[in-house]
């Protein structure tokens, strides 16, 4: 099938990403993808800023993955895991327990991210369930997050970006309080604090669960905080009697420099969940961790078992090579990476700054965002960016790179260029 043929067929048959069916816009046709190059069936290559959504941390056709992969093939690519199970998926579990912060000793595997977030908010309904307290079954977080898009994550979702207006009726209400004060550097604000305090305080009683993406909002805004608010939340969930759940499908496995990204604040939640780079963006795969008294909880309930078990559960190929991207993490070269990464964005990006209509440029370690004053024209600047050899996905009024751990000073130039030139497109339209 010719590139012509396969977009007649795209346009007619196959839904993308938050589109229109039949489709408006013609996507690129990817043929294959090698270290940090998409090459497309027009010859093109072009220098990923995106990492495959923030998945392919270690770039395409890593020969340790490929080979993992291939390894596992050999053995078997499934199993079911219900009365079944195998290393590739105890390993993978031991070795998330031992890399997530506190006491998260316990792990349901799934298939996406979406789904983990589920299961960890099925996991906090159930504890509170399960000790008598079905009243307990909201949900808090802070505006301008991303959870998911099935139904009970969307509705963590914030509620302007997140569709909250046309699912009106059929998303679960939840409590929401001001997006957390923006600017990583920018010292903690205690009026927010006590804000915080006075919502939690006030809906205590029917709250199961906080739930927040630590230190970075990744598809609600690409904003960043200061870890202290998470300090904050984990004391006031503690007074309160509300479950603390960190979403960290996006800033999991080093993208913000830590590990997770609750090392910044130095605090562990009841409930974990993990996606994304998990399996160095090769394969689906996505998890939900928790505490031993969570997982205690729920089996001291008239209901003792996790009532949740996706078809391809614990996936040996996903989590094969998900072990083999926790091996080269385990190198410990992501930490030094992300620095350069985040030095190179920082200068690559400051100019832009100057540019009028430019709101914000603000990084933290491998990510890198230039805010616009007005919605940015997707098609345009992603043509803008493809002439410089870059691939960017901007989503609103933001053009940002979240590239793969193992690119080059010279590549992460170019995909500044390709900001650069996307910016342009942007505000000069
Ligand atoms: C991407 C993302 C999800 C959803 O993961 P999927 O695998 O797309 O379902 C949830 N939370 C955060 C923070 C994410 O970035």
């Amino acid at each position: 099938m010719n590139a012509q043929e396969l977009l007649r067929l795209d346009r007619a048959h196959v839904w993308h990403p938050y589109g229109p069916m039949p489709g408006t816009a013609d996507p690129y046709v990817v043929e294959s993808a090698a270290g940090v190059r998409l090459r497309l069936a027009d010859g093109r290559e072009l220098v990923d800023g995106m990492a495959s959504w923030w998945a392919a941390v270690h770039g395409y056709r890593h020969p340790v993955l490929d080979a993992a992969v291939t390894d596992q093939l050999g053995r078997m690519s499934h199993v079911m895991f219900g009365g079944l199970t195998h290393a590739p998926a105890v390993t993978l579990a031991r070795r998330l327990v031992e890399a997530a912060p506190g006491e998260l000793a316990h792990v349901f595997l799934c298939d996406s991210g979406s789904v983990a977030v589920e299961v960890a908010v099925k996991m906090a309904l159930q504890y509170w369930r399960s000790a008598g307290r079905s009243a307990k079954r909201r949900l808090a977080t802070w505006r301008g997050g991303y959870h998911g898009d099935t139904f009970h994550p969307m509705s963590v979702c914030d509620p302007e970006g997140g569709m909250h207006q046309l699912w009106r009726g059929v998303l679960p209400a939840q409590v929401f309080a001001p997006p957390p004060p923006g600017g990583a550097d920018a010292p903690v604000d205690p009026g927010y604090v006590a804000a915080l305090e006075t919502t939690l305080a006030a809906h205590a009683p029917e709250l199961a669960a906080v739930i927040v993406e630590p230190v970075v909002q990744g598809a609600g805004g690409m904003r960043f905080h200061h870890p202290g608010y998470l300090r904050a939340l984990r004391e006031l969930c503690d007074a309160h009697d509300i479950l603390l759940i960190f979403d960290e499908i996006a800033t999991g496995f080093g993208r913000t420099g830590e590990f997770f990204a609750a090392a910044h604040a130095g605090v562990a939640p009841d409930v974990l969940c993990v996606g994304k780079a998990l399996t160095g963006g090769y394969l689906s795969l996505a998890a939900a961790l928790c505490t031993p008294r969570v997982a205690r909880g729920i089996s001291r309930g008239a209901v003792p078992v996790l009532a949740h078990g996706p078809t391809f559960m614990g996936n040996p190929l996903a989590c094969a090579v998900a072990n083999a991207s926790l091996d080269l993490l385990d190198t410990g070269a992501w930490r030094a990476d992300v620095a350069r990464i985040s030095a190179g964005l920082a200068a690559g990006l400051a100019p832009l700054r100057a540019v009028p209509g430019v709101a914000d440029v603000r990084v933290l370690g491998a990510i890198g965002v230039v805010q616009t004053a007005g919605p940015v024209p997707v098609d345009r600047a992603a043509a803008a960016a493809i002439a410089e050899g870059v691939w960017l996905r901007p989503f609103r009024d933001l053009i940002y790179v979240m590239p793969p751990y193992i690119t080059d000073d010279s590549d992460i130039a170019r995909l500044c260029r390709g900001v650069g030139a996307a910016v342009e497109a942007s505000v000069y339209q």
